[in-house]
């Protein structure tokens, strides 16, 4: 057991803390960081599986993501464009599969009109909230107590329109069923990518892939700071008074003036904090929780859907797999498909044995493509609910009404410790980007705490 001494000590090597403890370094202050498992990255993650290099965690990067994009130019690494050649497929309430281009799917002219009557009422509402402060919003309380859900059907009755506005936000982002959150948790969803329309552009929120992955962000950063980070040192016990803090990890302890928690907030209850979190953090953490939402990797021997003019691009609320793309990689001449598998149909396939899963995914990816989609050579899920050190995907919000009850302490220090997350940022919310910018405003925090 070994005990050190920096001046910050920074919990999790994910993007948040890496950015903090670079931005820390960069100002002259000493940091070690502790990461509990056996790599940096958290929430990023790329390996190769049975040959096939895919990208297990985040991996996309869209356009106003400042702090991401500057992050990636600065390290010296290279975008390229996701495939979208050709048409996009819908498949509706009867099951049929029908090919469109641009962002309306191809319902009946009076949803289409609904659809984008409320598509412009979201988009005015996302217009007036503040992303870092949603809770100042007047409406803020009467937003943040009706579901999505239910404010959705008070809306029209057309149901496939509801369904289709609903999984923007619900199953292809907060992964969580419509009915457990606001409609303001919902409006931030939207307000931390520009707009509801952005959210939805699949163009947009899906531009560019890192070549060699996303997880290289973390890694590059982490190489900056070598022997200053420690893996396989997951910390049990965080010490703290107004003179600094003692984090007791497996191996080590380091103390510090100060510390910054970047863990993803449902882990905060993992460390022993002594003494105690305030009272209001111990009821607000309990108020957020991990959506869940199965990445699922399909590599072909060549990307057969180019053949038939599709770009890869696929929606349905009806479906098993609500979404999937063209994911694949650069250069490679093997076709990838990536689709997703969310909230409640996620519970629902986990019930099955891994074979009927699979069997389960693949038809419903064959409902998009065709019946090549059956065979994959290479299949894989990323499942990031059974990992001890993430328990979700791909981030964690607050519960109906936690928003603007609780929202405006979630990135408060309490005493010496700062917290860090992706999921606790405006722009960029639960998203890379996001996370960087927690990183840099906690290390911003600190370095004028020390300098005052
Ligand atoms: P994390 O990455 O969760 O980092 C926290 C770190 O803390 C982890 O390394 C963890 O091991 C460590 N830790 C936890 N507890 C302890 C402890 N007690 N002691 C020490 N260390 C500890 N974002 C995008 O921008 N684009 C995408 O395309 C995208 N797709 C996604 C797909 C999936 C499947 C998933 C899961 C996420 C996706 N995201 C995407 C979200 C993005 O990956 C995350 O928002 C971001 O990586 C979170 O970074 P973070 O540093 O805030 O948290």
């Amino acid at each position: 057991f070994t005990e050190t001494t920096r001046d910050v000590v920074v919990i999790g090597a994910g993007a948040a803390g890496l950015t903090a403890a670079n931005e820390l370094r960069k100002a002259g202050l000493s940091v070690a960081v502790l990461e509990a498992r056996d790599r940096v990255g958290g929430r990023l993650w790329t390996d190769v599986i049975d040959g096939a290099m895919l990208e297990i965690g985040g991996q996309w990067v869209s356009p106003d993501q400042d702090a991401l994009k500057e992050t990636i130019a600065e390290l010296g690494l290279e975008t390229y464009s996701r495939y979208r050649e050709g048409d996009s497929v819908y498949v509706g309430p009867s099951g049929e599969m029908s090919r469109f281009t641009g962002e309306m799917f191809p319902v009946a002219p009076e949803t289409e009109a609904v659809i984008d009557e409320l598509t412009q009422r979201l988009d005015a509402m996302v217009a007036e909230i503040d992303p870092d402060q949603p809770w100042a919003h007047p409406n803020a309380a009467e937003w943040d107590t009706i579901s999505w859900d239910a404010w959705l059907r008070q809306q029209t009755d057309d149901d496939e329109a509801v369904r289709n506005l609903a999984f923007a936000t619900g199953s292809a982002m907060l992964t969580k069923p419509t009915h457990t959150f606001s409609l303001l948790q919902s409006l931030l969803m939207a307000a931390s990518a520009g707009s509801y329309s952005n959210l939805v552009d699949a163009d947009f929120i899906l531009d560019k892939r890192v070549v060699g992955g996303l997880q290289q962000v973390p890694v590059l950063l982490a190489e900056r700071l070598g022997d200053d980070v420690f893996l396989g040192q997951p910390v049990r016990t965080l010490e703290w008074s107004d003179a600094g803090v003692r984090a007791v990890a497996d191996g080590m302890s380091v103390r510090a003036r100060a510390a910054v928690v970047a863990l993803a907030p449902v882990l905060y209850n993992r460390i022993s904090f002594v003494p105690a979190l305030p009272r209001r953090q111990h009821q607000m953490h309990q108020h957020i929780s991990m959506g869940f939402v199965i990445k699922v990797h399909a590599v072909y021997d060549r990307p057969f859907w180019r053949e038939q003019g599709l770009s890869g691009t696929a929606f349905s609320p009806y479906e098993v797999c609500h979404e999937a793309y063209d994911n694949t990689n650069h250069g490679d001449e093997r076709g990838t498909l990536v689709g997703f598998v969310s909230d409640q149909q996620a519970d629902d396939v986990f019930t099955l044995s891994a074979e009927e899963r699979k069997t389960r995914i693949l038809e419903s990816l064959s409902h998009y493509y065709g019946p090549e989609a059956l065979d994959p050579v290479v299949y894989y899920e990323s499942d990031w609910g059974s990992e001890e050190w993430t328990r979700g995907a791909y981030a964690a919000s607050f519960d109906l009404g936690g928003l603007h009850r609780y929202g405006a302490d979630l990135r408060s220090p309490v005493g010496p410790i700062r917290f860090a997350c992706s999921d606790m940022a405006g722009a960029g919310y639960q998203h890379v980007d996001g996370a960087i910018r927690m990183g840099r405003l906690a290390a911003a925090d600190i370095l004028a705490q020390v300098r005052s």
